[in-house]
């Protein structure tokens, strides 16, 4: 789950990382309210990055022109994501920007310290053209991340005196907050040398910030926000324990255990036709579960056609048959059915005049062809 930049920066500066003095907005003319020190900077908060190239982050001198450009910002939308929150912050005089992050490097199956004096712009760029400006060091699970570590980066970072200090002191808070809260990422870019701050002269200082909390582990943090949009349908769904996931075509698509669904998905498109959504009905799903299963496919705009691609295992055949049987869809429907009560499963649906295919290739072929003609 990503976290806003407000919400990690307020994590950031509970672990004592320097952060601008700020507030965050939803409306122009709350900028009225305000107490900080002009010029400050207005940025969108989303949840993708390069905003500052998207028109998302401006800068404003005095009161007057803050609530205009507050007012363009508010609403605007960058990458998809409609801006309805501000963060109004003093501004920085910014000096030289670094790059500093904490992520799984799940090859490694450890951490990883991404360090660079090529900061501001996207790491990615920088890891493609100049990938010597780059210094990586991995943190041995079993020994840990020692002040060594932070003072070895920040050496080759080219800091020195005072801001060797602090840059050990915050690369030492930004791994406690990626072990401590469960982070897969913790970045901080730009970090910038910034020449006036109340936090003092030529200080360090974490101009963004960026925080992404491994979905497996929210349960663990109580405190955390809920930045999930989920559609109605997807509540629905958690609400049966089903996983649900929409995407935008016509093609509902329910099937049982993630690897089935995933291949289903891609024989559909490869195919030519395009998922609504998808539906895991997981194992030892029941008639009940598929009966709710199939609702809630259903009930999207937009959906077409229903493909049913089951494998039975845990899950019997003759119980899914018995849901479809039950309510046959108001859209042309293609079924693939085999495994545990196969025959049986046939049977019934048979009763309702439903064909069930073996072969999912020719199952999901059917189902593209009945698009066409639709
Ligand atoms: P991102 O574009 O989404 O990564 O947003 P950032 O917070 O990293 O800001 C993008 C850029 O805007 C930074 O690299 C800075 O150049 C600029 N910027 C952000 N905050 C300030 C600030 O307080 N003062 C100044 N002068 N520039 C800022
Ligand atoms: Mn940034």
């Amino acid at each position: 789950m990503k976290l806003q930049e407000y919400q990690a920066k307020e994590i950031f500066a509970a672990y004592g990382i320097p952060i601008q003095k700020g507030t965050v907005i939803d409306r122009p003319e709350k900028i009225d309210e305000v107490a900080l020190t002009y010029p400050v900077v207005l940025k969108a908060q989303v949840l993708v990055g390069g905003r500052g190239k998207a028109g998302g982050i401006k800068l404003a001198a005095q009161p007057a022109e803050a609530r205009q450009k507050a007012a363009q910002i508010l609403g605007m939308s960058i990458k998809g994501e409609v801006v309805r929150r501000l963060l109004v912050a003093e501004a920085a005089e910014i000096g030289a920007e670094y790059y500093l992050a904490f992520t799984v490097d799940r090859a490694a199956r450890r951490l990883v310290v991404i360090g660079s004096a090529a900061g501001g712009i996207d790491i990615e760029d920088v890891a493609r053209t100049t990938p010597e400006k780059i210094v990586k060091v991995h943190i041995d699970p079993f020994t840990g991340f020692y002040p060594y570590h932070t003072r070895e980066i920040g050496r080759t970072l080219g800091f020195k005196g005072k801001h060797l200090l602090q840059f050990a002191a915050i690369a030492h808070s930004l791994s406690r907050i990626c072990t401590e809260m469960d982070a897969e990422l913790a970045e901080i870019n730009p970090l910038a040398i910034v020449k006036t701050t109340a936090a003092g002269d030529g200080s360090l200082l974490a101009v963004d910030a960026k925080l992404i909390i491994d979905d497996n582990a929210i349960y663990r943090h109580d405190g955390l926000p809920r930045n999930e949009e989920l559609t109605e349908l997807e509540v629905a769904a958690r609400s049966q324990d089903l996983s649900y996931v929409e995407l935008d075509g016509d093609v509902a698509i329910i099937g049982n255990g993630a690897g089935l669904v995933m291949s289903t998905l891609d024989m559909i498109s490869h195919f030519g036709g395009r998922p609504a959504n998808f539906l895991d009905v997981g194992g030892g799903a029941t008639t009940e579960n598929m009966t709710q299963a199939m609702s809630i496919v259903l009930r999207k705009k937009g959906v077409r056609s229903l493909f049913i691609n089951i494998f039975g295992g845990i899950t019997r055949c003759d119980d899914i048959a018995r849901a479809i049987a039950a309510q046959p869809p108001p859209v042309p429907m293609v079924v693939r059915l085999t495994g545990t009560n196969e025959e049986e499963g046939r049977a019934i649906l048979k009763q309702a005049a439903i064909h069930a295919h073996i072969d999912p290739e020719a199952a999901a072929q059917e189902v593209v062809r009945l698009m066409g003609k639709a």
